[in-house]
């Protein structure tokens, strides 16, 4: 996983980047349109996309992958292991977020998967004579993308001021606030920024 992932598209393909950590932008892969969920992990095909997205998979890999996944039962299990897995990331984010603590279980949770889905350490020659490593993991079905969620949660809970994580004021979705005065509210300008306020506005004209 490149330590200095991409931070300046919010989309891509149809996967929001916004949340400045894996583990965030992972949350955001289910979203809110109009009172409505949207999945965007429908199968094992959707998790290797967003795997390349968040610069964790080569497009050759990707290719590799989704083709080894489709019809694979196993694969498709992997993914419901994902989905599941978020609702209890979102939870503990929550209540990371809130300063109430996350569930022993989750901990637990947590320290297992960092048992049994370990990242190893790569060390590479750099261009300037030094060496550089990064922490990486091999896919071979869906769910081991757990390897690097769990390494970026366990990050998140330990290495980040809880006052610096929340919730967007105007959707469901979670980011690491990475300005400088800690005051960022929204996903994005473009997506909540501007929407709400437009609302606040409306509401001030109605009032006066
Ligand atoms: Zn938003």
């Amino acid at each position: 996983m490149a330590e200095g992932r991409r931070v300046h598209e919010e989309w891509r393909g149809n996967h929001l980047f916004v949340g400045n950590r894996l583990a965030l932008d992972f949350l955001n892969t289910e979203l809110m349109s109009n009172g409505e969920t949207i999945e965007l992990l429908n199968d094992a095909a959707a998790v290797a996309r967003w795997m390349v997205h968040a610069d964790l998979l080569t497009e050759k890999a990707a290719k590799k992958l989704e083709q080894a996944w489709e019809r694979s039962p196993r694969a498709g299990q992997g993914v419901i292991a994902l989905r599941r897995f978020r609702d209890r990331l979102r939870a503990a984010v929550f209540a990371f977020e809130a300063g109430s603590g996350v569930s022993r279980e989750f901990l637990d949770e947590l320290n297992r998967l960092l048992r049994t889905h370990p990242m190893h350490r790569v060390v590479e020659a750099d261009d300037h004579g030094g060496y550089t490593q990064t922490a990486s993991f091999e896919p071979r079905q869906p769910d081991d993308l757990l390897s690097p969620l769990a390494e970026d949660t366990a990050m998140l809970l330990t290495g980040v001021t809880a006052s610096r994580v929340r919730k967007c004021e105007g959707c469901p979705v979670h980011f690491l606030d990475l300005s400088k005065k800690g005051s960022r509210r929204w996903c994005s300008m473009g997506l909540c920024g501007n929407k709400v306020k437009v609302a606040a506005y409306h509401q001030r004209q109605r009032k006066e």
